[in-house]
């Protein structure tokens, strides 16, 4: 019987990961292990191609990102909802509407924040209508 290790995470022992290096005199392609790469001093290989010493650039070490990225906190949920709102794009498609029937831009703001308030979506056509039939007249 086996069971699935869904977490499993590596250990961190690098120092077998290669990087590409490419010779910039004959473009020869060389992969390093990070363990050579880390080398006090740094590190020189001569490229079997030219002769050319190459010597990369000391790599201190290599990071890891997950793609399962940790779920967002009470926080950031809290942030993101106060983000949302009534949008500026809807708001002018409201007044664009509002205006042909008689209303003034500060008279329709207000009623169209108070329509979102109830309706929490950016929907230019509800708002209207929830603005006129409660508030309009
Ligand atoms: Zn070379």
């Amino acid at each position: 019987m086996s069971t699935t290790m869904k977490d499993l995470k590596p250990t961190n022992d690098f120092s077998n990961i290669s990087l590409k290096y490419v010779c910039p005199e004959c473009d020869y392609d060389h992969w390093f292990f990070l363990s050579d790469l880390q080398i006090e001093g740094g590190y020189r290989r001569v490229c079997d191609v030219c002769q050319n010493i190459l010597e990369p650039d000391p790599v201190d070490t290599v990071e890891i990102i997950y793609k399962d990225r940790p779920a967002p906190t009470k926080v950031e949920m809290v942030e993101s909802v106060l983000q949302e709102g009534l949008n500026t794009m809807t708001l002018n498609a409201c007044k664009h509407t509002l205006r042909t029937f008689g209303y003034y831009d500060k008279d329709i703001e207000d009623m169209i924040q108070q329509s979102y308030e109830y309706l929490k979506e950016n929907d230019a056509t509800a708002l209207v209508k929830y603005a006129i039939e409660n508030f309009g007249g």
